[in-house]
This record gives C-alpha cells, structure tokens and sequence, in this order.
C-alpha cells in the first residue's frame, strides 16, 4: 500500500511537468495518465457502457427521473426508484423534494423546495424489455407550505387556460438552439477562432458534410422524444451553420409547456451523449451576418380552425398588437439582440403582421389565408423562452373581451 503511494505521488511529480520520456514505465503511471484524460471526448468504451445497461432491472421497480425548471430555466433533475404500481398514473407518483438553495430557488435556512410530479414521459435513456417502463417526470415547484415558487411559471400559465378547456387551444412550438464545440466558443463546423468560408444560404434544410453539421444530434434527439412520447413533428437545419430546429406539437394548452420542457431536458442529455455543447441563446454569434434562434409558437383555437376562423385570428392578431411590450417582456431573454427588423425578424419596438410574411412579428400562412382558416405564427419569442410564460400570455391576451383597433397587414411587398 505504501508502496504504490510512493510510486503515485512519484509519477504525478513527473506528470506535473512536462512529459517526460524517461518517466518510469509504471503501471501506476499509466494509471495516473489515465484520471489525466480530458473528460469530454467521449472515450468511454461502449462495450463496458453495454455490459451495465444490459443488467436487468428488478421487475416491481421503476425509475423515475424528476425533471423542474430552475431559476435560469434551465431543466434539472434527479432519480429515484419507485414500485412500479406507483408508476401507473401521474396522479400516483409522490411529491418530493430538493435542496432549492443550490439551484437558487430558496434560502439556505428554509432549503425545501417541493416537487409535484405533472406530466409522466417513458425514459429514452434507460430503456428496458421487460415491458415496464422506466420514467421521466416534468414537475414543478413549491414552497413546503403549498405556494408555487416565483419561479414556477407553470403555475401562472395554467391559470390562462383553466375554464378554457372547450378552446381547445393548439400550439406547435418550434425550438431552435444552436451546437457548439466544448470550448463553447465555436459552433459546429466553424473554424476555430474564425468565421465559415461561405456566407448564410447554403445551410438552411441542406444536406452534405459542407453544409449540415449536428445531424447524428437531431436525429439521435427526434427519436429519443419519439420513444418518450413527445409530439415531436418535424426538424430542420437552420440558417446558421450549426443552428437546429426541431418542432413540438400541436399540443393542447398547458401541454404545450409541459412536452417543450422535456423535450429541451432531452435534448441537453442527447448532447450530453454527444459531448456536444448546446445553447438556447437567442443571439449566439452577435458580429457578423448569422440569423439568431427563435421558438416561433403556432396557435389556434378550434373556432380558428373552423371555416370563418381567419377572422378570428384577425381579432386575436389585433388583441396582440395592442399589448405587444407586455408580450416581449416574456418572450425571452436577450431577444432584443434578435429581434433587429433583420434576418428574418420584425422590431422588437413595433408590432406587424402579414400572410407569409417572415419580417413580421406575426405571420399568418398561405394556407390559412387561402382556407380562410387555420392557425397564426407568432415569430416573436426567443429560443430561450418559457414556454409556459408564453404560452400562457398568448392565451390571456387572445381571451380578453376587450375592443381593440384594427390593423393594416403588412405585406411581403411592403416589408
Ligand atoms: P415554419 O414554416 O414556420 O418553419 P414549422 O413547420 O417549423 O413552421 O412548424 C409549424 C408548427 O405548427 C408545427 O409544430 C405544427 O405541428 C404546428 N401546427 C400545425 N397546425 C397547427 C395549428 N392548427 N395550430 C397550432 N399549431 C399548428
Ligand atoms: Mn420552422
Ligand atoms: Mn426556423
Ligand atoms: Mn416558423
């Protein structure tokens, strides 16, 4: 024991340096140059990782992996096993807890915060074949004495759609972020330190190693919802060389919230995989011509989607413009780096709206207009906004019984 202390501490002076080859051929040497291996390259031998996931699981027990926002709206999350009977129905699941003064939620003194389980997913990470299936959970978040967290959005949002249930309100969000080498300074396939040889065109829906960089990420990621039962419907290269969308929904109200949520939990643990550094931020690269990202939020009620439902989106458009600085206030952080009237976005200062008009803040699609019904985009919110905050607004506003003035539609023409 001493022994191999001795050898330690010995090779650990040598590695200390710089390498060294006279350094003694230890095995305790090759020991230490193993804990020296930079994590992140993702060296871990998959045949070891397989030889652990192939254990089978007990089969009365379920783990279940507790999702909340925290107070950056970032995803955090912790496991626990369960019996699997408790597992059955979201209405089951026990409450349960966290420190919330490590994740900023609570004073160090009065550290408990609650979690109160919402919404049960499958888990893509620890799947198994004996037909129970192990879970993620979307919680949110309270006080020990019952109030919601002034971080807990969900709360504020479900108050717009409660009573509103024969709305039958729809959103298809649509989640850009944008993948980054580890360094976090250079987004997939740009060269270190510079810009990509090529200007923005070439990227957009595109194929070929020149053009599309973070596929095996998307596509690892669309499956994985997929497997968790997330309405995922769609994804797509964007225009910035190494920006992604993928697209959630439509979703029924409060949902919408819920399934974004966890498909952003997803997509952190897919990158994770990967090695893959992922941000939501709405301007990752601010010099230079590179589009932001969004989270464009498609709506509709059902009345907007029976025939005369293009005048009620009209209506709904007009209720909008009327309390657009109260929307942007919730619609993300950073946005006004975005929302420049450049790269397919409208001023952050004035409301606009147009049929199939991407420079406005609200664009209505050919096929609506054509069908006389369907559905509106809002195109305001960032990449990294709550979804429930957002959501939830779109929802008050569209709902008031309020008289608003009409607005002229901003053509692409005009625009
Ligand atoms: P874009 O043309 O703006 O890129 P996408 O195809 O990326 O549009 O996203 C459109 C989203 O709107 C999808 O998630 C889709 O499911 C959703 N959607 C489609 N119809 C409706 C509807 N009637 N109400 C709300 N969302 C809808
Ligand atoms: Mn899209
Ligand atoms: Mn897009
Ligand atoms: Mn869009």
């Amino acid at each position: 024991m001493k022994l191999s202390l001795a050898i330690l501490s010995m090779a650990a002076t040598a590695t200390a340096f710089a390498p060294s080859l006279t350094a003694p051929r230890t095995s305790a040497l090759s020991m230490v140059n193993q804990l020296n291996i930079q994590t992140g390259k993702a060296q871990l031998d998959t045949a070891v990782i397989d030889r652990f996931n192939s254990l089978p699981y007990p089969a009365d027990k379920v783990l279940a992996e507790y999702v909340w926002v925290d107070a950056a709206g970032n995803t955090r999350s912790k496991t626990r096993t369960l019996p699997v009977k408790r597992t059955t129905a979201v209405e089951n699941l026990p409450r349960w807890n966290f420190d919330g003064s490590s994740t900023g939620q609570a004073p160090g003194d009065d550290s408990e915060v609650i979690l109160r389980p919402c919404r049960i997913f499958k888990d893509p990470f620890r799947p198994r074949s004996d037909g129970v299936d192990n879970i993620l959970v979307m919680c949110d978040t309270y006080t020990p004495s019952g109030e919601p967290l002034p971080t807990n959005t969900r709360a504020v949002a479900a108050k717009s759609f409660e009573g509103k249930e024969d709305e039958e309100i729809w959103f298809g969000l649509e989640q850009e972020f944008t993948l980054f080498n580890l360094d976090q300074r250079t987004p997939l396939g740009w060269p270190k330190g510079g810009v990509p040889a090529r200007a923005q065109g070439p990227y957009y829906c595109s194929v070929g190693p020149e053009n599309s960089f973070g596929r095996a990420i998307t596509d690892a990621h669309y499956r994985a919802c997929l497997y968790a039962g997330i309405e995922i419907s769609g994804t797509n290269g964007e225009v910035m060389p190494g920006q992604q969308e993928y697209q959630v929904g439509p979703c029924v109200g409060i949902d919408a919230g819920d399934q974004l949520y966890m498909s952003r939990y997803i997509l952190q643990r897919v990158c994770e995989e990967f090695q893959v550094y992922c941000t939501l931020h709405p301007k990752p690269i601010v010099e230079g011509d590179w589009n932001g990202a969004g989270m464009h939020t498609n709506v509709s009620t059902k009345s907007m989607r029976e025939p005369g439902g293009l005048e009620i989106i009209k209506k709904a458009i007009y209720k909008l413009a009327a309390k657009h600085q109260e929307h942007i206030a919730v619609y993300g952080e950073g946005n006004e780096l975005r929302l420049t009237g450049k790269h397919e976005t409208a001023s952050i200062d004035q409301f606009s709206f147009g049929v199939a008009n991407r420079g406005a803040s609200v664009r209505i699609g050919r096929d609506t207009e054509a069908e006389g019904m369907g559905y509106f985009e809002d195109r305001r919110p960032s990449s990294n906004a709550d979804p429930y905050l957002v959501t939830g607004k779109i929802m008050a506003t569209i709902m008031e019984d309020v008289e608003v003035p009409e607005l002229k539609a901003l053509d692409r023409e005009v625009a």
